[in-house]
């Protein structure tokens, strides 16, 4: 429940129950967050001569000790995050195993509640690593089932669409869920050995005397807002492992730790990581306007001709289609708000008789990378690498990052078995990924993204020239411009934005989306959104920007309140966050800390 207040200034919105955005769990695979229980049962098994607690697994032996007053589990290799990148990193091991006839103990944790909880994406999906990783997916029942059949490039203006030539080459790829794909992808590892926790966060990355990373730990469960235990408390637990794979996806609250502690960026490729976010719906709509497999991308309206970014509309099966907009975090006007800037695109007059009579299902956002080759980071750090948009692998011409993950968690497995099995280094992971298509594909798109640093048009024609004339083969590489944060120029530069009403019809207002995005967070818990310096919001970001985080965040989790004496103070809704991770990229001074809640929470996506 929310109600609307009138400052002198504009409207606000102020959550009061906002426990009524209830959690609607649609779990349709038994990936779901049980395994805290389960976790508990394995670490309360007695304890054998040494004191340390044993257990035989499904797939060899762990061994379980005290270690401080935090329980540990061993496992060989441990991986954060059940996206496409570790799912695929985790059948890549277990199927290197079955080959070599050899047992490797391999678990994943994901903070979702289910597999798949989590994953937004487009997704046009490119099946090329799939192949690879499972070659029979079409026997073996994948929820791939939509083939494209026609790619559409549009420029809009404010009233009109114009056809242009289509730079995708979608043909053989095919419209899907990714978070369906992705609850397929946990039930095959689990059925080849991989223990996979959901509803359990990595907060912490733990290492040893000589620096190198040893696993991870969960965060405590069951602590209340002013840090007191609740009467679930539940001590987090170190997953220890000899190999720790880290495939958080964009912008990963872990891996960015370690890019930043081993210098990884300036090992890698050099230059800053930028994104963009993307803010999408899955609607159901009429059948006589359903076509599956029919794929549309725009560039221009709504979005100014300085603002990087498109939509896309993919039609999916059972009359779905996946609509959503991009846009670049790197704009430049504070008054400018994703969000609303999606709500307009939706009112096209090319666009809005296909919605209309239709409904949403499902509403979220999520940020995407968008530095490409320029901005790969070295991924192998001591005990461990990075996979995955963690790393940045997106593909930005192709808007296409689920295949090149899935494959450098595949390149990454490849490497930790070796290491564990044949005293190969990590290391090879880098030289594998330079030999592999991946790296061919992100050096052939690389110049396409820098090339609307100087406008939509020129990054049009520029782009074109890459694309048709050289292919990619261009003698210099563009650099991007400055990070996004420092992008944000003062709001005195521009008037802001005045943006429709919602309609109900086809624009709707925040908490009727938040509601579709099934989101909940224990209210009762430690805010796990940290301001480094508490004054900036109201000494900086208000008067300099006009608190820009009120309008980036697309489940309005910041919002200035007037206090008691009338002066605008930040209030932070943190049960509302989507994790998009927008507020830890865009944030002009770079404040705002995005840790992870309790797992288990955030949004719940069934069809994303
Ligand atoms: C709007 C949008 C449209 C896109 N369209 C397409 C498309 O059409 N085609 C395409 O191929 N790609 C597309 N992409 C990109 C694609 O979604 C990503 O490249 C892909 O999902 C990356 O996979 P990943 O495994 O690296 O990360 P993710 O898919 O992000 O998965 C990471 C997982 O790790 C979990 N996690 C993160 N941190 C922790 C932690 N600390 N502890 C425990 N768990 C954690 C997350 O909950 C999540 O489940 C799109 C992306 C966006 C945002
Ligand atoms: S608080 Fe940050 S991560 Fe959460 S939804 Fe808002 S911008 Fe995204």
């Amino acid at each position: 429940m929310y109600k609307f207040i009138n400052s002198s200034s504009k409207s606000k919105l102020i959550p009061l129950l906002s426990n009524s955005i209830l959690y609607k769990s649609a779990c349709s695979s038994n990936l779901v967050s049980n395994s805290r229980n389960e976790i508990s049962k394995k670490i309360h098994k007695p304890k054998n001569g040494n004191g340390n607690r044993v257990l035989w697994g499904r797939s060899g032996f762990r061994s379980y000790s005290s270690e401080s007053d935090r329980e540990t589990m061993n496992y060989d290799v441990v991986i954060v995050g059940a996206g496409p990148a570790g799912l695929s990193a985790a059948i890549k091991l277990k199927q290197l195993c079955q080959q070599k006839d050899v047992d490797l103990s391999v678990c994943v944790v994901e903070k979702g509640a289910e597999v798949g909880a989590h994953i937004l994406s487009g997704n046009v999906f490119e099946p090329r690593a799939l192949d690879e990783l499972v070659p029979h997916w079409k026997e073996e029942e994948a929820p791939i089932d939509v083939p494209v059949t026609s790619d559409n490039f549009w420029l809009l203006t404010e009233n009109r669409a114009f056809s242009l030539p289509s730079p995708f080459d979608n043909k053989g790829n095919y419209v899907i869920s990714l978070g369906q794909l992705v609850r397929w992808l946990g039930q095959k590892a689990e059925q080849l050995g991989v223990e996979i926790y959901p509803g359990f966060a990595a907060s912490e990355i733990l290492c040893n005397e000589h620096n190198e990373v040893t696993g991870i730990a969960t965060n405590d469960m069951g602590v209340a807002k002013d840090g007191s235990r609740k009467e679930n408390y539940q001590h987090g637990v170190a997953l220890k492992g000899r190999v720790t794979l880290l495939a958080e996806g964009c912008r990963g609250s872990l891996s960015e730790k370690l890019i930043k502690k081993y210098n990884l960026r300036e090992k890698g490729q050099g230059q800053h990581q930028t994104y963009a976010l993307g803010i999408k719906e899955v609607w159901e709509i009429d059948a006589d306007k359903h076509q599956p497999g029919y794929v549309l991308h725009t560039l221009g309206w709504p979005l100014d001709q300085k603002t990087y970014g498109g939509s896309f509309l993919y039609h999916m099966k059972d009359r779905q289609v996946a609509v959503g907009l991009v846009v670049a975090l790197d704009y430049q006007n504070p008054f400018l708000n994703p969000y609303e800037e999606y709500q307009r695109f939706k009112r096209h007059p090319a666009i809005r008789p296909l919605l209309e009579g239709g409904n949403v299902l499902q509403y979220g956002a999520r940020s995407l990378n968008e530095g490409g080759f320029q901005s790969i980071p070295y991924p192998v750090f001591p005990g461990g690498a990075i996979m995955g948009c963690s790393a940045g692998f997106l593909n930005v011409p192709k808007i296409k990052g689920t295949h090149t993950a899935m494959k450098s968690g595949m390149l990454a497995a490849e490497s930790a078995f070796s290491m564990l099995q044949e005293g190969l280094k990590m290391e090879n992971y880098w030289d594998n990924l330079r030999s592999s298509w991946i790296w061919e594909e992100l050096y052939t798109a690389r110049n396409y993204r820098p090339a609307f640093e100087y406008g939509l048009y020129p990054g049009l024609a520029l782009s074109a020239v890459e694309h048709y004339i050289l292919k990619g083969r261009s003698p210099v590489t563009l650099n991007h411009g400055k990070p996004d944060h420092e992008a944000t120029r003062e709001a005195q530069l521009f008037s802001p934005i005045e943006y429709p009403k919602p309609d109900g019809v086809v624009s709707f207002d925040v908490p009727t989306s938040l509601y579709r995005s099934n989101t909940n967070h224990d209210h009762d818990q430690p805010s796990h959104l940290h301001l480094k310096d508490p004054t900036v919001p109201e000494n900086v970001n208000l008067p300099k920007y006009a608190g820009p985080e009120a309008r980036y965040c697309p489940a309005r989790v910041y919002e200035y309140i007037p206090d008691e004496t009338g002066d605008l103070k930040l209030q932070i809704n943190a049960q509302n966050c989507l994790h998009c991770k927008a507020c830890s990229i865009k944030d002009p001074k770079q404040n705002f800390e995005w840790t992870v809640p309790e797992g288990g929470g955030g949004p719940g996506y069934t069809i994303m």
